[in-house]
């Protein structure tokens, strides 16, 4: 008996069955075959990393079983995504594949433009569905803020109530179990206080947030002694989907008008902030999408020629959280052992191995992207290119390290957790242990240079030289001129400033 067509849905940033307009188009089009293709290139790339695939394989796993009671099997097959579909493509009979359109880095853009000159070459057609508010190719901004509205106000996809699933294929493409890293080829990468995991998961920090902890979000962010608990901590399932951003968008104008009603303290302003962090969501992943050469090649050409060469003993030092300035490598350190750090250290992180260090920011993103469990590359690429002052139209955040210690951490609390070394050292001593006398180390048990290091570099003068440095890069006409052009193409429109006033600064600053 010959198999009627098979409607290929391919999962990808995507790991849910609600509001999943791919699966119900597929379901009302015909037989269904749902796949997820691990692919051990992908995780060969230097910004991936286990802890990320170990997310996604919690994530599948709930997938696979929210699958199951609809009556039908995630097929998972490891290999190149290309191989695989032109296995499927010979053994089966394929009449589309729906899949979310994906703003990917490097290499799942060059696999998706493959994958899309292989499909139109046996004339079958991919329908791509967003899941954010980001626009295929489109360098316009000027209405974005109106798109972004009408997109997340759009209703939900219901689940489909009944799925003709495909339950049998061809032996030679059986169903794989979940691939464990070694089957990626993943170098281990201990974190063991990862994230897990999994829709049910998301769902239950999206309500806890929402009604309980995310009360004080706005005080409570910029620290990462309270950040952990008091921010939504959505950002790895909206980075793989378990949870929908429109899903999330619209549980919290729910709760913003329920607040509104009982006239609730905190609240109201909570849910203001939290909102405006969805929408920079896709704010941020347009750029990459706009300019995929942005994870690779500074925005602005002024500094293309400068911070080129990697200083590997330094770069080594901040990736393993041995500068010996307490503050970035207890930041460090905690990012190894759980996988996330709230927006402020982030920030200060990426400004101290660019500006501080004078590292590539290439290089510097790569480090954190692998510690990232949330990595999602339009966010991290557009942020690190504006931390490190590659943009031409951000504001220069040097970040001091040390006003940042005293500032978020200023017990020396979150120090003590992270560095086991300075357990002991007193608050007085906390944020610069290297100005302790010799009797206060040798009686706290502290000795620089044995016990911790001694600091790397000098902060404030590094800043210095960092502050010279872009001034000189940035001073020229042709310089500004370029930061219009930027501005045109990358910046926001929130303010309403004209292109012409933004121009005339020549570092705007983040959100204007
Ligand atoms: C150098 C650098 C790299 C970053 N890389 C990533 C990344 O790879 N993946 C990622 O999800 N976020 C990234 N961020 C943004 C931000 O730090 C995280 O989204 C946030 O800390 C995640 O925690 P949360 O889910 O509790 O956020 P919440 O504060 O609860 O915010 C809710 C959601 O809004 C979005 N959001 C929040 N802040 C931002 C922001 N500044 N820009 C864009 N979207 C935002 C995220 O989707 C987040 O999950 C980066 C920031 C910096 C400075």
């Amino acid at each position: 008996m010959t198999m009627p067509a098979v409607h290929l849905v391919w999962f990808k940033r995507d790991l849910r069955t609600f509001d999943h307009a791919p699966l119900v188009h597929a379901a009302a089009a015909g037989l269904v075959l749902p796949i997820y293709l691990a692919e051990p290139a992908y995780w060969q790339q230097p910004d991936t990393s286990a802890r990320q695939w170990r997310f996604i394989a919690t994530s599948l796993e709930e997938l696979a079983a929210d699958l199951t009671a609809l009556g039908g099997p995630l097929w998972v097959r490891v290999g190149d995504a290309l191989d695989t579909l032109r296995v499927l493509l010979d053994a089966l009979p394929i009449a589309a594949v729906w899949s979310h359109a994906e703003t990917g880095n490097d290499f799942t853009f060059k696999r998706d433009c493959a994958v899309a000159a292989l499909l139109r070459a046996h004339g079958i057609p991919w329908h791509e569905f967003r899941q954010d508010a980001v626009r295929r190719g489109r360098h316009d901004r000027s209405d974005y803020a109106a798109h972004w509205a009408q997109f997340v106000a759009k209703p939900q996809w219901s689940q489909p109530e009944s799925i003709a699933f495909v339950h049998a294929l061809p032996v030679s493409l059986s169903r794989h179990d979940i691939p464990s890293e070694a089957a990626l080829g993943l170098v281990p990468d201990a974190c063991p206080q990862a994230q897990p995991g999994g829709r049910s998961r998301g769902l239950r920090l999206l309500h806890s947030f929402l009604h309980d902890r995310g009360k004080n979000y706005v005080k409570a962010m910029s620290s990462p002694r309270t950040a952990p608990q008091q921010c939504s901590r959505l950002s790895p399932h909206l980075a793989y989907g378990t949870v929908s951003l429109r899903e999330v968008v619209q549980a919290a104008r729910a709760r913003q008008a329920e607040v509104a009603l009982h006239q609730t303290p905190y609240w109201p302003r909570a849910l203001q902030a939290f909102a405006s962090r969805l929408a920079w969501q896709s704010h941020f992943m347009q750029k990459l999408e706009s300019e995929p050469l942005l994870e690779w090649r500074n925005l602005h050409p002024a500094l293309r020629q400068q911070r080129t060469t990697i200083d590997a003993d330094l770069l080594q030092a901040y990736a393993t959280g041995r500068t010996g300035l307490p503050l970035i490598d207890a930041c460090m350190h905690r990012l190894q052992a759980t996988g996330w750090i709230n927006f402020r250290m982030r920030a200060l992180l990426a400004a101290f191995g660019c500006y501080h260090l004078w590292q590539p920011w290439t290089a510097v993103g790569q480090v954190l992207a692998r510690l990232f469990i949330d990595y999602e590359p339009g966010i991290h690429w557009s942020q690190m290119q504006m931390q490190s002052g590659s943009t031409g139209i951000n504001a220069f955040r040097i970040y001091n390290p040390l006003k940042q210690s005293v500032d978020q951490d200023p017990e020396g609390t979150f120090i003590r957790q992270w560095l086991p070394a300075l357990r002991a050292v007193p608050t007085l001593w906390i944020h610069e242990p290297w100005r302790m006398p010799e009797a206060v180390q040798i009686e706290y048990g502290c000795r620089i240079g044995v016990d911790y290091p001694a600091p790397i570099i000098e902060p404030l003068a590094a800043a210095r030289v960092a502050k010279a440095r872009l001034r000189e890069a940035y001073a020229t006409p042709d310089a500004r001129a370029e930061s219009l052009a930027v501005f045109i193409k990358h910046g926001s429109r929130k303010r309403r400033r004209t292109a012409q006033t933004q121009a005339a600064t020549p570092q705007l600053s983040l959100f204007d």
